[in-house]
């Protein structure tokens, strides 16, 4: 198993002239720095959103009384590099590195760190664990960036999962076409395919993280017949407006790429300086249902503390008076909605 090699800026280029370089850096030998050009030069200017995500930062060292696993995924492991939590799907570390060390990582405490992707045996461990496991339907590939594993390390991974009849469908969760668009080749495309159903997860943030490089990469997944899915993360002061995120959700959608989930941060030790409050995510989801096209209304979600799992969140729109529902609608109108069925209707 293998890694692909990919070229990284150093903190001193991407820092030069500004005041973070001294700071950045101690905050980097805690949580290490990664960036790959093509994200790079899509930074504009310090403190942007871009940057933001991508940049180390002083409050990542802070106390926040967070924990560094609060999803309790160490426990949810009944095998090293798996968590099964849900009773049909299982998620399969592949990977610890990444193309762009994200700033908020929710697995912050195991991206960058050590060398090694998954294998040997441990990877037939997990293997094992899943073809002993006929519940399991539906496996993800994530990390750390499954991308980051070269093609014949992607191959036999792929292979082996599908040589388990149970396994229905696979998933990849991926950063790649955001931050190394150019790991999406032909070739890997002709690979991936071979593997159906098999669909990919992205992880677009910010608008401007949607460019012609990108956009072709998604194009080529795409015409691989792989359903493209995206799951954002709410953060603050990257996408934290309405308008930011209609914008986000409908180009996706001229990419070809259905937005999936917005994710409320979790309570990751290092992460809360991109912490928002509920309420902000509810405004959001209020701010796109009816005002853009509903395929490109993601689910509202928060991972709860100790694997309690996903739960889907929605603006208070429902309210009960006997029989009729007075319903909210996107522009705040009350309609009344009878729910009860006359008894002529009912046999
Ligand atoms: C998010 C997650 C999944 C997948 O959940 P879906 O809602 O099916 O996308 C599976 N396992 C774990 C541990 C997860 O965190
Ligand atoms: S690409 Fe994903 S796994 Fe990698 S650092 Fe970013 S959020 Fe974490």
């Amino acid at each position: 198993m293998h890694y692909i090699t990919s070229k990284s800026i150093t903190l001193q280029e991407i820092t030069q002239n500004t005041p973070e370089f001294d700071k950045a850096a101690a905050v980097a030998s805690v949580y290490p720095f990664r960036l790959s050009p093509t994200y790079a030069a899509l930074v504009r200017q310090p403190g942007d959103p871009l940057w933001r995500q991508c940049i180390p930062d002083v409050r990542e060292l802070e106390d926040d009384g967070q924990l560094p696993d609060p999803l309790a995924e160490a426990s949810l492991s009944p095998v090293p590099g798996l968590i099964h939590r849900y009773p049909d799907r299982a998620v399969l570390l592949v990977s610890n590195q990444c193309p762009v060390y994200c700033r908020f990582c929710m697995r912050k405490r195991h991206v960058g760190a050590g060398e090694a992707p998954l294998s040997g045996a441990a990877l037939e461990q997990a293997l094992a664990y899943i073809a002993a496991t006929p519940a399991i339907r539906d496996v993800i590939l994530s990390g750390g960036d499954p991308l980051m594993l070269d093609d014949s390390s992607l191959r036999h991974i792929l292979g082996r999962l599908r040589a388990i009849a149970h396994v229905a469908i696979i998933r990849i969760g991926t950063r790649v076409p955001v931050t190394l668009p150019e790991r999406v080749t032909a070739e890997l495309c002709v690979l991936l395919k071979r593997f159906h159903p098999l669909y990919v997860n992205t992880h677009f943030n910010h608008p401007a993280e949607i460019t012609a490089t990108s956009a072709h990469a998604c194009g080529l997944l795409a015409d691989a017949g792989i359903p493209l899915g995206n799951q954002t993360v709410l953060l603050a002061g990257v996408n934290d407006r309405v308008e930011t995120m209609a914008e986000l959700m409908t180009r996706l959608l001229e990419i070809r790429v259905r937005p999936y989930y917005i994710h409320q941060m979790d309570l990751v030790r290092g992460t809360a300086h991109f912490r928002t409050p509920v309420t902000k995510g509810l405004e959001i989801v209020r701010g796109l249902r009816g005002f853009i096209s509903g395929m490109a209304v993601p689910h509202y979600v928060i991972d709860l503390p100790d694997g309690k799992g996903k739960v889907a969140l929605l603006p208070d729109d429902v309210e009960r008076e006997g029989d009729m529902l007075i319903l909210r609608n996107y522009r705040g109108e009350r309609i009344a909605y009878r729910d009860s069925i006359p008894k002529t209707a009912q046999t």
